[in-house]
């Protein structure tokens, strides 16, 4: 008898015909192909036809450690058999308290009480939030406004969206958000010829300054991401910016809430990208490499300060009015507790130390192209910007999409390596050797040179 059994669809097909991918459009997987992951190994992703892929970007910059890392999976098994979850009002359990008592131990010191989210933009929600009800509870109901920078971005719920500057989102949504006060960012790409960082970032505190003269009495707080504007092109700026805007929130009485969702947990060099500044916010947002890309979870961290105008008799109003099904899950927290353990056990950020140097060594002669306006770096992230003319800094239209051109070389040679918009960046997970970054230096090199040449 003939078999009329249907040949077996790959795992790109049937992906495609039942799943709808983030920020993706569609159609474009007619053309470019789609990868089904089906292993992960330290720096590397195995699809299901055995290819190896160095992970570039640790997965959209959460597998810190690479995947597949074995004392966060032990972790994972163990809680599994232990407590999956419950619910976290009226109950409690131990991975989220260990987890805290070691995100206040290494985080700044007036940061003391952590509350618990489960992806980044939630994280974000919940400090503005915090910081609006703050005032409330305090009798000045009239602070309604955010400050933030042009070019962030905070995630992509309505409230992250509304303080972000992503223009692809904001033309969008645009007419369902809050209104929110724009400072000039401090990116450095932009500063004079001849100027430096320091000088550059001191004289865009200066427009914050002038907002702040006019905007403190209605505004909550100033939300911004330390050191990167990772989303918005991996742009840069000099520590003295945060000391600069946190002498500006004291005067005028404004809260600070650092987004360090994609910064935090060794990726600009220190653990915490605020420690370069040696300055403190009111609120701090951490995710992304916090389970080391295990499970969704995020965290707001505050101080006693905040969280004393939140205690009162009896009164749920005057509580913190949020919540979330998934809320301090144990798993999650196991993974998050291993994760942080990695950093007590290991010389992690002086080992990276190594890494950093190696990227920026690897990259020097991008400088030369004629196509390539700035390489930079912030620790562990190194960005190399695509430009069409090198002298007056004119980009390329994005429309021409040139990255992807780098991202599908990239993928022959063995690397995930996915440019934002003209900016092709390395944000490795630290496991990565010297090696594998002189192969995605390599690479970058020949993906650029088709971008540009197409
Ligand atoms: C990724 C990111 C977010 C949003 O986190 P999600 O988990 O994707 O919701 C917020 N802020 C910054 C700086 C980010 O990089």
């Amino acid at each position: 008898m003939p078999s009329h059994a249907p040949k077996a669809r790959s795992l790109s097909q049937r992906d495609l015909d039942v799943i709808w991918h983030p920020c993706t459009q569609m159609k474009e997987h007619e053309q470019y192909p789609l990868l089904p992951m089906v292993r992960g190994e330290g720096v590397y992703l195995v699809d299901d036809q055995g290819q190896k892929y160095i992970d570039a970007v640790s997965s959209w910059w959460v597998n810190i450690f690479g995947h597949g890392r074995q004392e966060i999976r032990e972790a994972v098994k163990a809680q599994v058999d232990q407590l999956e979850h419950v619910i976290f009002a009226g109950c409690s359990n131990l991975p989220a308290i260990e987890l805290a008592e070691k995100l206040v131990a290494i985080t700044p010191p007036s940061l003391n009480r952590v509350f618990y989210a489960d992806c980044g933009s939630a994280a974000v929600e919940v400090a503005l939030k915090m910081s609006f009800q703050y005032w409330k509870n305090v009798g000045e109901p009239q602070r309604t406004k955010f400050i933030a920078l042009e070019n962030g971005y905070h995630g992509e719920t309505m409230g992250a969206l509304s303080v972000g500057d992503v223009a692809l989102y904001k033309e969008t949504f645009g007419p369902l958000l809050f209104e929110t006060i724009m400072a000039p960012s401090p990116d450095c790409f932009h500063r004079e010829e001849g100027e430096s960082w320091y000088d550059y970032s001191l004289r865009q505190a200066d427009k914050m300054a002038e907002l702040l003269e006019r905007h403190h009495q209605e505004t909550c707080a100033v939300i911004l991401e330390p050191l990167v504007q990772c989303a918005g092109n991996m742009r840069m700026y000099h520590p003295v910016y945060l000391k600069r805007i946190r002498q500006l929130c004291d005067t005028y009485k404004v809260h600070l809430i650092f987004d360090e969702i994609a910064v935090g947990f060794g990726r600009t060099g220190t653990l915490f990208a605020c420690e370069q500044a040696d300055v403190e916010p009111d609120f701090m947002c951490v995710s992304k490499g916090i389970t080391g890309g295990f499970l969704p979870l995020a965290a707001v961290l505050t101080s006693d300060r905040i969280y004393q105008a939140f205690y009162d008799e009896y009164s749920t109003l005057k509580g913190f009015l949020h919540s979330h099904s998934y809320t301090g899950n144990p798993i999650a927290c196991a993974a998050g507790v291993a994760t942080l353990s990695l950093f007590e056990q290991q010389p992690v950020l002086q080992n990276n130390q190594a890494l950093i140097a190696k990227m920026a060594k690897a990259t020097e002669r991008f400088n030369e192209h004629p196509n390539v306006a700035e390489v930079r770096q912030t620790g562990m992230i190194l960005a190399i910007e695509m430009v069409k003319n090198k002298a007056k800094k004119i980009p390329f239209d994005w429309r021409e999409r040139r990255g992807i051109k780098v991202y599908q070389h990239a993928l022959t040679r063995g690397a995930l390596l996915r440019p934002l918009g003209n900016v092709i960046y390395f944000m490795p997970p630290y496991v990565i050797t010297e090696d594998e970054i002189d192969h995605l230096a390599q690479v970058a090199w020949e993906g650029l040179d088709i971008a540009v040449n197409d």
